[in-house]
């Protein structure tokens, strides 16, 4: 039988879509019946299980799956040993104490002693116990941000991003313990053969990852220019410039990443390009 490598993801929630959306770009599709729980591809050897995921950390060390799409706060909450295979770059927040908006805050030892309500006491302990602080830390399962409502806690440790739940609950963000991101995590020791399909699976990942951090720049130029835009735009290789049918100009073609984007195209057009066209890039092999 052919060897197929099983991966957990999120059933449903914040990171199940842009996890999909990774593997329908790097031409992985799935067949997922409504409400099933496993599925394959007719277009890679994977199965996927679709699991909560405060259940994904486990699965994998236990080697239920060989590799799954968590957020690294629930990975190290859990504490499972496991490989972190790559970085997504997507559901990315914060893990962040928070305090009644009206009170003074003037640094960490405002916790001591205090009752802290939190989906993620491991984190909190950890990060405390580094601090030097002792608090009393009350585990909860959902809805965190109500708790110093409710007269349940004095204060909160849960993941923010835009931070308007905090506002919403009168409560403000006073510390960060953490930043998070979601993460490729394997089981440790994974088997050659399915090793062979995970390297294969990167590959895809990688195309995919390089491709949306890049553009397609394509632009006119006097050829007087040619050589001052050349050194700008350093391309995979080097920039390839074309000859245009009005004579003295010159096309230029490369490829530059999304960081230094705004910065190469001003000085582009300081430096008298002309007709500048940007085009987003669908795969890149590197
Ligand atoms: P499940 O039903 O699978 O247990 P959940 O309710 O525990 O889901 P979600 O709210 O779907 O979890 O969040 C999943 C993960 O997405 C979080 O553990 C975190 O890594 C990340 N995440 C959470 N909130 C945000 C946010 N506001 N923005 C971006 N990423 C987030
Ligand atoms: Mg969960």
């Amino acid at each position: 039988m052919e060897t197929k490598i099983r991966i957990a993801l999120q059933k449903k929630g914040r990171l199940n879509e842009d996890s999909m959306k990774l593997f329908k770009e790097a031409g992985i599709k799935f067949s997922v019946g409504s409400g099933k729980l496993v599925a394959s591809s007719a277009s890679f050897p994977i199965e996927v299980l679709f699991l909560r995921d405060d259940d994904i950390p486990q699965t994998v060390a236990d080697g239920v799956a060989d590799i799954g799409i968590v957020g690294e706060n629930e990975m190290y909450e859990k504490g499972f040993d496991v490989d972190v295979v790559r970085k997504l770059g997507f559901g990315k927040c914060r893990l962040s104490l928070a305090i009644p908006k009206a009170l003074e805050y003037e640094g960490l030892k405002w916790f001591e002693g205090k009752k802290i309500a939190t989906s993620y006491p491991n984190i909190l302990k950890d990060y405390f116990s580094k601090k030097g602080i002792n608090a009393d830390i009350h585990e909860i399962a959902g809805s965190v941000e109500i708790a110093p409502g409710i007269g349940l806690a004095d204060a909160i440790f849960d993941i923010v991003s835009s931070g308007s739940t905090l506002v919403a609950n009168r409560l403000k963000e006073v510390d960060v313990a953490m930043h998070s991101e979601a993460v490729l995590i394997a089981k440790k020791g994974l088997e050659p053969e399915k090793q062979e399909l995970l390297d294969q699976l990167l590959f895809r990942l990688n195309a995919v990852q390089a491709a949306s951090s890049n553009k397609y720049v394509l632009l006119n130029a006097p050829n007087d220019k040619v050589d001052d835009i050349v050194k700008i735009l350093p391309g995979m290789k080097s920039p390839t410039v074309l000859p245009l049918a009005d004579k003295g100009w010159s096309s230029i073609h490369s490829v530059i990443s999304e960081k230094e984007f705004w910065d190469v195209i001003d000085k582009l057009k300081a430096n008298g390009a002309q007709g500048i066209l940007i085009i987003p890039i669908e795969k890149m092999i590197l």
